[in-house]
């Protein structure tokens, strides 16, 4: 095993790296939940397309780079040492993208990749339901077909940021008599179609991200569907693979964390109780180990391996680790950890809160970590099902 980078590796990098000192922003843009953050960040995925930086791993005829894993994973380390800013298109470029490159067919890849790597077209997510979310299979959102159209209804929910995109990529009952897995296909559509009224959910802390989508007789052509008819729960497990074992939440995101952390224990040490110190270690570490883990997967999907069930551990990993990371910053900060931004003196300080009330969503979720755990017991470990 040789885990020294090749020249051609340093030189990307080096690359990266000077592209983004001069072109990442010097303020921290407004949040990417709010409509005046959302739109701030839509300009920064068009800025990255305009260095082809916008996913490189696509072939270059549709906006990318055609790199391999290894150079995304080095172009993530660089975007997150440099403070870029959250991808507005993060649903687009890491779920959909890889799911579209690998069930799309070359004009669907043509029409709908090409216009996320630049940024003209932000997705959503749209497979929860009220009524269906641990347990996806029970959605019942339909798409009847007429001609070379389907017409979508039902309810979706918990879709981030559909407020302010302009696609969607969703969960339908293509089969009317069908049951659970079965008869579900993946179909896109525009947020702003006739029939389709997006709701946003305000959160507690005020932003307006989330959303509700109501659909009555949208019609979209056929040529919106991703794989085969009745196809959807396999597609939709493929997204959500690449989602929990790779894309999602990059290595690079928790080493950045965790170098935040160590200053910030640096700078408090004399007032820190000794445990904390274990505690900021195991963080580091954590974090180093996340990464050399991901780097094997990426090497082994290189290679021509597939992302399976294990992608379950691997989610469980990070959202836990994201938890640990940002109590152990609020313990260091003591008292001062409740100071919100707006607050005169909270400074720099105020992300760690913000941080972790975001951590606490991890084990929801990408699918919550209780389901995860199903999976692993019945898939990896072989258990009956419980
Ligand atoms: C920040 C955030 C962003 C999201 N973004 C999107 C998005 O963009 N698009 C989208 O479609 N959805 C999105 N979701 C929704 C997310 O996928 C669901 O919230 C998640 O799958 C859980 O479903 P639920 O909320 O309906 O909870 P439920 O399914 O009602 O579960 C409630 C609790 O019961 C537990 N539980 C349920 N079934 C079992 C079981 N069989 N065994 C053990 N425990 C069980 C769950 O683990 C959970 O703790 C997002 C959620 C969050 C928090």
């Amino acid at each position: 095993m040789d885990l020294a980078y090749t020249p051609r590796q340093q030189a990307f990098r080096q690359e990266v790296r000077e592209w983004l000192a001069a072109h990442v922003p010097a303020e921290r843009l407004v949040t990417l939940e709010r409509q005046d953050g959302f739109d701030q960040h839509v300009a920064w995925e068009r800025e990255l397309a305009s260095g082809n930086w916008g996913m490189v791993t696509w072939p270059s005829e549709y906006g990318g780079r055609g790199l391999d894993l290894i150079e995304w994973l080095i172009f993530e380390e660089e975007y997150w040492a440099a403070g870029a800013p959250l991808r507005a298109n993060q649903n687009g470029i890491f779920l959909l993208g890889p799911t579209l490159m690998e069930f799309g067919m070359p004009d669907q890849k043509a029409r709908f990749l090409t216009s996320m790597a630049s940024g003209e077209e932000i997705w959503a997510q749209a497979w929860s339901e009220p009524q269906a979310g641990s347990d996806l299979a029970a959605v019942r959102a339909t798409a009847r077909r007429e001609g070379d159209e389907y017409v979508l209804s039902g309810h979706k929910i918990w879709s981030s940021r559909a407020v302010f995109a302009d696609w969607a990529f969703g969960l339908f009952r293509t089969d009317p008599g069908s049951e659970r897995h079965k008869g579900l296909s993946l179909i896109f559509f525009p947020l702003d179609a006739p029939g389709v009224r997006v709701q946003a959910i305000p959160q507690i802390d005020g932003e307006t991200g989330f959303a509700e989508i109501f659909l009555e007789d949208v019609r979209v052509p056929a040529f919106n569907r991703l794989g085969e008819e009745g196809q959807g729960w396999h597609i939709c497990m493929a997204t959500a693979g690449f989602e929990r074992g790779l894309m999602l939440r990059s290595p690079a995101r928790f080493q950045m964390a965790a170098k935040r952390l160590v200053e910030l224990y640096k700078k408090h040490e004399a007032e820190c109780d000794p445990t904390i110190r274990a505690a900021v270690l195991q963080a580091y570490m954590d974090a180093e180990a996340y990464a050399l883990s991901i780097y094997s997967t990426a090497s082994r999907l290189i290679a021509g391996g597939k992302i399976g069930a294990e992608a379950s551990t691997n989610k469980i990993f990070w959202s836990e680790m994201d938890i640990a990371m940002h109590k152990t910053a609020l313990s260091i900060l003591g008292a001062r950890a409740e100071l919100v931004r707006s607050a005169p003196a909270a400074g720099e300080d105020a992300r760690w809160l913000e941080g972790y009330f975001f951590s606490l969503a991890g084990p929801i979720y990408a699918g919550s970590n209780e389901i995860q755990k199903n999976i692993i017991a019945e898939r990896m470990l072989g258990l009956p099902r419980g």
